[in-house]
């Protein structure tokens, strides 16, 4: 076993999921830069609470867990939206968090759902419960490279929710990163057409936020 262990070592060293430096899975510098905040940002109608600036250091993280599975990273970005949840007090009241789903295209690819997959986490630590209620319906483009209004049209009517699906107290959309924030819009759009704000509100947690386009 540590045979193996220090084979893998020369075939797959260890790098650093945010500078590529060899050596450990988080390098002290990146750890430094890596310290979750509180940011909140409007869009439209929803709040958006992160905990992170999206830096080309975050982005790499964020790469490292969602593309290649890899379970430090899934917990720095686990670790920053219980942050946030802390600091919003969205951990007190009757919250449901509500991961924001991916293409069954991206699930197959990555092996796993990914938000569902680091939501669920969050819910075991945190207590509030899951509910795994949205879908993606229809096709989209990839988003990257895409205005906000190219975007908004991009998504619109992507999500609906899951046949079934029961919706109760007040909803958290989880996801990795808010650009624009078309999706999380999208996201909201298909709880409310469901009569959701009858009942509860919507507001949104991200890991990181990046610089609003244009
Ligand atoms: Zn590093």
């Amino acid at each position: 076993m540590h045979i193996f262990s220090e084979l893998s070592q020369l075939v797959f060293p260890t790098r650093c999921y945010g500078c590529n430096a060899l050596g450990i899975e988080i390098c002290t510098q990146c750890r430094r830069e890596w310290i979750p905040h509180y940011y909140k940002t409007h869009i439209t109608s929803l709040n958006v609470h992160s905990a992170l600036a999206y830096t080309p250091m975050a982005s790499k993280i964020i790469l490292a867990s969602k593309e290649n599975g890899l379970q430090g990273a899934d917990d720095l970005l686990v670790e920053a939206v219980i942050h946030v949840l802390n600091k919003a007090r969205l951990d007190q009241g009757y919250f449901t968090l509500i991961p924001v789903p991916s293409s069954k295209q991206s699930q197959r690819r990555r092996g796993r759902s990914f938000i569902v997959d680091l939501t669920k986490t969050i819910s075991q630590n945190t207590g509030i419960r899951l509910n795994d209620c949205l879908q993606v319906s229809r096709r989209v483009s990839d988003q990257s490279g895409l205005t906000r209004v190219q975007r908004i049209t991009n998504m619109r009517g992507a999500f609906s929710l899951k046949s079934g699906a029961i919706l109760r107290g007040d909803a958290i959309l989880i996801d990795d990163v808010v650009t624009t924030g078309a999706t999380l819009e999208e996201a909201a759009r298909a709880l409310n057409s469901q009569g959701f704000h009858a009942f509860g509100s919507v507001c949104a947690v991200t890991a990181c936020v990046a610089q609003p386009l244009r």
